[in-house]
């Protein structure tokens, strides 16, 4: 980034600020190495003179819509621009291609109204205030044009607006690519549509950072025919999270669909016994139940309707909401000692009636279900025997076979939407659009926020690689040398997670498999692993925690829950309780297993994530990327308040600085021949009155200030980063 050239007193720039992150100011003395400045803020502070970015003087008030024409393109004018827009309501700036977008928390009127996607249907790209539709757009006329398919990587942390963006894109390229002629019935478009209420249903809920967080990431990838109008569609999703089913803490929710049945209507809920969410262990280990502004039984509507049009047909709608009530009425059976220490029985008779109300709705024998709950087959080399678990064990069985339903439920669910949307096999153009969690650092961060931080190293080594070939391309195109760019590559971090042998996942599966392993003895693995690796860290103090140095910064993780939390195994008696039930959807959940599958001790989780990931990044690669990040302004969820240092920490993780970086390495400002002389003429007036050409005069100029490592293009002058700073420092001693 750009450094302190021609640091003068009066000279207007940037300083760090604790608060605000950087502040602006005016020199007022420089003494050796460090400088005074009277910041606008009211305050004096003094800073090294190497800590100082210039500010720019001729950004308009409401900033730029492209961070590339800002002159200086440091963090602090960054940051500025991005506040100073965001004031005005005017949520998003360009980067280039890159969209930012920041979220409004609030309704902005007729920013996505059928006006707006008229306006953006076919204008060319910067012509009109950046927006969501204007990246659809693109990728839309590129598809068309050039015959290649696209994709839109939609990122940001939990809250930043990624679900909401998605479904605009959605929204604009069903207008773009809908069937009009097919007024009757669903077209595939709306169909595509309704697919985001019940996924929503099903793998939302509230959190604290998010009322409608989506707990899976979902790549969408919509199918065009050679007339450009959507004719198939598939939805993949990522690792919805499992634990949510029977473990939730305060002032959470559980997922939104058990809160919608249970606001059902009378008869519904009389059929499945269900009574307010309070009366629910999995529910009412939190105080949230309602939210605001959201009426679950106007939700449970919308989501049998949308169910309607995405083709699940009333029977298997019943069935589905059979399984979410029966889940409910498991998490309430609660278990005491037996006749020994070692056993256990149902608690008393109001676990006994949920206990039957489960076995009914899921249609299976109520003793097999509390065989299935309370005992366990042990197979050994040489006999089988049926081992007791103790209430604790019984809970625990309890709770996993709750898990694997909903599981099976969800990606039920999906597959189901798949097949009655269609896939359109002779399709060889599509736009993928990609909604998945942004990086995570927490307090304790597990299994899961490791999976997550791996999916945005992938898409981040993604982003690095085609920012780069983008900036390579412009050089290109106007003939100027390029070959000295570098930028950070995260293949290192890569090689640690997932490398075969010997990567993280790798040694979790060798743990998972081994009997005696413990997440200590895993950790010590670890330990013994990577102990020259420069992207791993063992903290001091801890005998099981590890820390992995990631691009958007450390983050250390607690191993406790990582062995469990990898195995996704369906224990056998659950299996054979499922299969075997009346109800041929419930039966229809759990296959009966392979003989090979029943004797393989488990599946691992992450090993299934690393495949695919990969199978995502392959359909990426093979796709123009376009991308799109969401910034969350604040933690109060609320409109106009913007905070610095937490945009600042966002647009790091999200790799626009990154985006920046790369960008500076190389040549970070050009201007055409025509703009150079306009801003710079000043400089060197006897080459404005001389006879020469514009690229002539430009290198005059460039050579009368002394100035090296810039290059001429063909149509561009090309600087580096603080010459266009230096220049037009040298140019303010001229006025
Ligand atoms: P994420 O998927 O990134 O976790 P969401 O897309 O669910 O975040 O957005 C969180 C909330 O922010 C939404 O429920 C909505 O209230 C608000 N929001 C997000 N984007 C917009 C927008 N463009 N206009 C208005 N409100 C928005
Ligand atoms: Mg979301």
């Amino acid at each position: 980034m750009s450094t302190s050239v021609n640091i003068v007193v009066g000279s207007h720039v940037w300083v760090g600020d604790p608060e605000l992150v950087w502040v602006d100011g005016e020199v007022s003395s420089i003494n050796g190495d460090e400088a005074e400045i009277q910041t606008s803020n009211g305050k004096m502070v003094v800073s090294k003179l190497s800590k100082l970015h210039p500010k720019d003087m001729e950004v308009p008030e409401g900033g730029v819509d492209d961070m590339t024409k800002l002159s200086y393109l440091h963090e602090p004018a960054v940051l500025h621009n991005l506040a100073a827009r965001y004031e005005i309501n005017e949520i998003y700036t360009y980067t280039g291609n890159i969209l930012i977008a920041i979220n409004p928390f609030q309704n902005l009127s007729n920013l996505y109204d059928v006006n707006m996607m008229d306006r953006y249907k076919g204008a060319s790209f910067g012509e009109l205030s950046p927006h969501v539709f204007a990246i659809a757009d693109a990728a839309y006329r590129q598809m068309i044009n050039e015959g290649k398919s696209n994709s839109i990587l939609v990122s940001g942390e939990s809250g930043a607006g990624k679900t909401e963006t998605t479904k605009m894109l959605m929204r604009y390229l069903a207008f773009l690519g809908g069937n009009k002629t097919a007024a009757e019935g669903r077209t595939v478009e709306q169909q595509v549509l309704e697919s985001n209420p019940v996924l929503e249903a099903f793998g939302n809920a509230k959190t604290s950072r998010n009322n409608n967080s989506s707990r899976f990431g979902k790549f969408v990838e919509i199918q065009f025919n050679k007339h450009g109008r959507i004719s198939g569609a598939a939805i993949r999703t990522y690792l919805l999270e499992r634990s949510r089913v029977c473990q939730i803490s305060d002032p959470e929710r559980n997922y939104h669909c058990f809160y919608f049945l249970c606001a059902s209507p009378p008869q519904e809920r009389e059929k499945y016994k269900l009574a307010s969410p309070s009366s629910f262990h999995y529910l009412n280990q939190s105080n949230c139940y309602e939210l605001a502004d959201i009426s679950d039984a106007h939700n449970y509507l919308t989501t049998r309707r949308a169910m309607d049009i995405v083709g699940i047909s009333e029977s298997e709608q019943e069935a589905i909401f059979r399984v979410v009530a029966a889940i409910l009425h498991l998490g309430n059976i609660e278990f005491a000692k037996g006749e020994d220490n070692e056993s256990s029985i149902v608690k008393d008779e109001e676990s006994l009636f949920h206990l039957q109300m489960t076995s009914e709705l899921l249609m299976c024998d109520p003793h097999a279900l509390e065989d299935a709950l309370c005992k366990r087959v042990m197979i050994t080399p040489e006999e089988i025997i049926k081992r007791s678990l103790d209430p604790l064990g019984a809970t625990v069985s309890r709770d996993g076979l709750a898990k694997t339903i909903y599981c099976h439920l969800f990606d039920w669910l999906v597959d189901k939407i798949n097949v009655s949307i269609g896939q359109d096999p002779s399709s060889n153009n599509l736009i993928g659009v990609l909604d998945i969690y942004g990086f995570e650092s927490f307090k304790t961060n597990s299994f899961e926020q490791l999976c997550i931080n791996y999916t945005n190293e992938k898409l981040q080594q993604h982003f690095n690689q085609n920012v780069f070939k983008l900036e390579q391309e412009e050089y290109t195109k106007e003939e100027i040398d390029w070959s000295y760019i570098e930028f950070i590559d995260n293949q290192a971090v890569l090689d640690l997670i997932e490398k075969k042998p010997g990567g993280i996942i790798a040694l979790l599966d060798e743990a998972c498999m081994f009997p005696k392993s413990t997440h200590e003895t895993f950790a010590q693995k670890l330990y013994q692993t990577f102990k020259d690796h420069r992207r791993f860290i063992k903290p001091k103090l801890t005998r099981s925690d590890f820390t992995i140095v990631h691009y958007a910064g450390e983050v250390q993780y607690q191993s406790d829950h990582f062995l469990d939390k990898n195995k996704d195994y369906v224990v056998p008696e659950h299996q054979d309780l499922l299969s075997t039930s009346k109800c041929s959807f419930v039966a229809g959940l759990f296959p009966p297993l392979t003989e090979a599958a029943k004797f393989s001790k488990f599946s691992s989780i992450g090993s299934r994530f690393k495949l695919q990931l990969q199978q995502l990044m392959e359909i990426l690669k093979s796709t123009e990327p376009h991308y799109i990040r969401c910034i969350k302004p604040n933690s109060l969820l609320t409109p106009a308040v913007f905070e610095s240092i937490n945009v600042m920490q966002q647009l790091r993780s999200g790799g626009v600085l990154e985006a920046v970086r790369i960008k500076c390495a190389g040549y970070p400002t050009y201007r055409s021949f025509f703009e150079f002389l306009t801003r710079f003429g000043i400089l060197a007036p006897e080459v404005l009155k001389g006879n020469f050409d514009e690229k002539e005069a430009c290198i005059k100029i460039l050579e009368k200030m002394g100035l090296k490592d810039y290059q001429i293009g063909k149509t561009k002058v090309f600087l580096r980063a603080g010459q266009m700073a230096e220049l037009d420092a040298r140019r303010i001693e001229m006025l």
